[in-house]
């Protein structure tokens, strides 16, 4: 059973009403003990006073003897007020004379008096009262008291229970808003009644209800906020995913095929040759190889304008392949070259015939603008395994039987070993080239690189070119690939380094400390002794290694990753800083790229350059960014012409930009002119 619950007000007034009822007691009490007290002491006087009267009026009968009078005394005395009884005694105590009955009693009082003549004691009297008035007066005092009793208490009962009653309307009112409160209701208003202290106590409690909901709307509100901001980011991480999958893709795709024609490029063609030669070795089946190549394609470019180039090229790679099998593969190796790959070609004059039969092909007349184009090519062949083993063998072979076909108009030749080169014109140029990388006449252009964050000059790249007595000043494009293929890729890299060095002192005494990049081919960056090399140069040269930096391309590191890897530890080993050149158009995983010592990326120009019209570059040149920074490496961006290209850049937190737009690449004396322009 649970235990009995009394509301605060029943036991208010229950105790107030026992107080009340305890103290009324106590004065009822005391207020008649002291009434009847001194009723009693009055009477007592009185009675003693009486029984000396009865003593005196009593003294000559006693002295007499003369008991008939003091039976009168007696009789006389009784007929006094209250007197019940009246004696008297001789000197002896024997009684002479008594009236009325001695009794004992409440309300009773008794005195006794001596008789005494000239000292001499002649009996006593006494005498009875009885107080019979007393009692209904007590009663009546006590009923009048007990009356003003009962209405106090009613009185204080009726203002306890009305205080009550005030005091629990307000209690009741803030016990309901607490439920309230409670019950998760918020921001209500209780009624406020006077200006005492329950009321200033119901203000706190509107006041503290108010700051409640403010407070859960606050937190409401954060708590949206907080849902919607994870929701957007949720999405963004989802589209960046999705964006940065697309791009991978599209990276993938890039660094395996010619952007022009959709071909495969070389890269995508070295790795089919080794996969036909592994399958050839396994299986024993006979392939062919061939390279063709258009004739006179610099003068249709030249006369009809690049675009015009761009078009042929593309007709030519359509025309090419919807002559092929299905198995076999055409490839864009550059500019206008191009190469088959023909799985089940065993004989030259199969080879031949496929040959002739692209050749015709080409020769129909295609229209480009308002202009009908029709192009001869020439092509070589190379047959597996007669002819070679192994894929750089048989690249070789194959170049060497197209440029025969060309030299002798044949059209088509498929290689033989007598084949020679004199009278080639890449012989010619080599030999030139040869001279004059001897000579010293290849001459540096440097392309300023800036600090996107601070705007200033932080270094340049250098970039060679080559004077030539006949054909003019020619592009590392038309040199650069054949020092590759030739022994002199050596002497041209480092008479560059030297140079480059020699220039970034001249610039450190002048008190401009500027990194000079060089770039580095990938068979440079194989050979054994080549950080060694570089090493010595830069001594000799007297610069500090932290002044220049090597330029490699990503599709170099990729061919050879453990060697270059090596030559790169070497190198930052002794201060020179290494950039990934063109990144983007390699295919360097991830985990290469943390292993390799690099400080720099570089990011092909091709994505920047379109940066500002392809969205899909600009989601690669992001990708590419964030990548660089969370493996700890600087990025570059190459082919910025235009201040838009470098503004998105540096949003994109890009460190260093280099491009047509900040300057296009000079000689020396003209980069200082720049220089001090722009300060
Ligand atoms: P790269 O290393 O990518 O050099 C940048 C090329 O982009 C340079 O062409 C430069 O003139 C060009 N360029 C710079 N800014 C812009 C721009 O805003 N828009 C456009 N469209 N192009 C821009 P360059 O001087 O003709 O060099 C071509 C390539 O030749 C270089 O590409 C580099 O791979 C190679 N090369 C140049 N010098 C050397 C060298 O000393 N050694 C070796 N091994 N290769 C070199
Ligand atoms: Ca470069
Ligand atoms: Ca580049």
């Amino acid at each position: 059973m649970p235990p009995m619950t009394l509301s605060f007000r029943t036991k208010m007034i229950a105790g107030i009403a026992l107080i009340q009822i305890l103290f009324l007691l106590a004065i009822l009490m005391s207020g008649l003990t002291v009434l009847s007290q001194s009723r009693a002491q009055a009477l007592m006087t009185r009675v003693k006073g009486d029984a000396r009267l009865f003593a005196t009026a009593s003294a000559n009968a006693l002295v007499s003897d003369d008991i008939g009078a003091l039976r009168r005394i007696v009789r006389q005395v009784m007929r006094n007020r209250g007197v019940i009884y009246a004696a008297a005694w001789d000197g002896d105590g024997r009684p002479l004379a008594h009236a009325g009955r001695a009794i004992e009693g409440a309300h009773v009082y008794r005195a006794q008096a001596s008789v005494m003549v000239d000292k001499t004691s002649y009996g006593k009297v006494e005498i009875e009262v009885r107080d019979r008035r007393f009692g209904p007066i007590l009663v009546r005092a006590s009923h009048r008291i007990l009356a003003i009793a009962l209405g106090e208490i009613m009185l204080v009962g009726l203002a306890s229970w009305l205080f009550g009653r005030y005091l629990m309307r307000q209690v009741a009112a803030i016990e309901a808003g607490v439920a309230r409160i409670a019950s998760g209701e918020l921001g209500f208003q209780l009624p406020v009644a006077g200006h005492d202290e329950l009321a200033r106590m119901i203000i706190g409690f509107n006041t503290m209800s108010a700051q409640l909901k403010t407070l859960q709307d606050e937190a409401t509100r954060e708590h949206h906020e907080v849902l919607a901001a994870n929701e957007r980011l949720e999405r963004r991480v989802y589209e960046r995913t999705e964006e940065l999958a697309v791009a991978n893709r599209e990276l993938e795709y890039r660094a395996m095929h010619d952007p022009l024609t959709g071909l495969p490029n070389r890269i995508l063609l070295q790795d089919r040759l080794f996969q036909a030669i592994r399958a050839g070795h396994r299986e024993a089946t006979p392939f062919a190889l061939m390279i063709l190549d258009l004739d006179g394609f610099k003068d249709i470019n030249d006369g009809l304008g690049h675009e015009a180039g761009d078009l042929l090229l593309q007709e030519v790679a359509r025309r090419i392949v919807a002559r092929l099998r299905q198995s076999d593969t055409a490839a864009r190796l550059g500019g206008d070259e191009f190469a088959l790959l023909l799985p089940g070609v065993a004989n030259g004059a199969d080879a031949e015939i496929v040959a002739r039969k692209l050749l015709d092909a080409l020769r129909v007349p295609t229209a480009i603008g308002d202009q009908a184009v029709s192009v001869t090519a020439s092509c070589g062949a190379v047959l597996f395994p007669s002819h070679g083993d192994e894929g750089s063998t048989l690249l070789r072979h194959a170049d060497r039987a197209m440029y025969e076909a060309k030299r002798t108009r044949q059209g088509f030749l498929s290689f033989a070993p007598a084949m020679d080169e004199a009278g080639d014109d890449r012989l010619r140029l080599q030999v030139g080239l040869e001279r004059a990388i001897r000579h010293g006449d290849l001459v540096l252009h440097y392309q300023p690189t800036v600090n996107l964050a601070t705007g200033e000059v932080s270094g340049a790249e250098a970039l060679v070119r080559w004077p030539h007595p006949v054909l003019g000043m020619l592009a590392p494009a038309r040199f650069v690939p054949l020092a590759e293929r030739t022994d002199l890729i050596g002497p041209l890299t480092f008479f560059v380094l030297r140079q480059a060095a020699t220039q970034a002192r001249a610039w450190a005494e002048r008190g401009r400390r500027l990194a000079v990049a060089v770039n580095v081919s990938a068979v440079s960056l194989s050979d054994s002794g080549f950080a060694d090399r570089v090493e010595r140069i830069l001594q000799e040269a007297g610069v500090a290694p932290g002044l220049i930096e090597l330029e490699v391309t990503e599709t170099a590191l990729m061919r050879d990753p453990e060697r270059a890897q090596a030559a790169i530890r070497a190198l930052s080993g002794f201060g020179v800083h290494v950039a990934i050149d063109d990144f983007g158009t390699g295919y360097s995983s991830m985990a290469y790229l943390r292993r390799l010592a690099v400080a720099k990326i570089k990011i092909d120009k091709s994505f920047v350059m379109d940066m500002g019209v392809s969205r899909n570059d600009s989601v690669i040149v992001r990708s590419i960014i964030d990548l660089g920074h969370s493996l700890g490496l600087k990025v570059i961006g190459e082919g910025v012409e235009s201040a838009e290209t470098m503004a998105i850049l540096a949003g994109l937190g890009c460190d260093y930009a280099q491009g047509f737009h900040i300057a296009r690449p000079m000689g020396a004396e003209a980069f200082d002119t720049w220089l001090q322009q722009r300060a």
